[in-house]
């Protein structure tokens, strides 16, 4: 027998699968009071809590948790296309209208030229909308 008693997480294990780990250990928890006064303690407090009823709630807990947590809304919503759409179907009217004055403005320059410069006011204007989108959405994920 060692005079060195079994560190806690042997005495742990054995209390819980009933086995040391060698002859030597058995010995000395055979002839040590102190090391089976120990496991006595544990064994005790593994009935205590073998013996508790499992925890219940009186309410649905995932329901609950479910509702907190909000639906995962799409980056662009069908609403937002929708208007963007609408936009470009009225920016385009406009321009087919008015193509006699864009006619006189762009005048002497050449296709390249105008279509550059076409594209860039259109880019702008789609940035801006954009741009003033996804201000609008954070002011309103705000308000949640
Ligand atoms: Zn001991």
């Amino acid at each position: 027998m060692t005079s060195i008693h079994l560190n806690e997480h042997t005495i742990q294990q054995y209390v819980i699968t009933g086995v040391l780990a060698g002859e030597e250990q058995k010995q000395h928890l055979l002839h040590c009071n102190y090391c089976r006064g120990r496991a006595t303690a544990y064994k005790e407090v593994l009935a205590g809590i073998e013996g508790q009823s499992a925890p219940s709630f009186d309410f649905d807990l995932p329901a609950l948790v479910m509702q907190k947590i909000p639906a995962k809304k799409p980056a662009i919503s069908w609403r937002a296309v929708l208007v963007i759409a609408g936009l470009l179907v009225v920016m385009s009217l406009v321009t087919y209208n008015l193509r006699g004055v864009f006619g006189a403005v762009f005048k002497g320059l050449s296709l390249m030229t105008s279509s550059l410069i076409f594209i860039a006011v259109i880019s702008v204007m789609i940035f801006q909308l954009v741009d003033m989108f996804n201000k609008y959405h954070q002011q309103t994920n705000a308000l949640d």
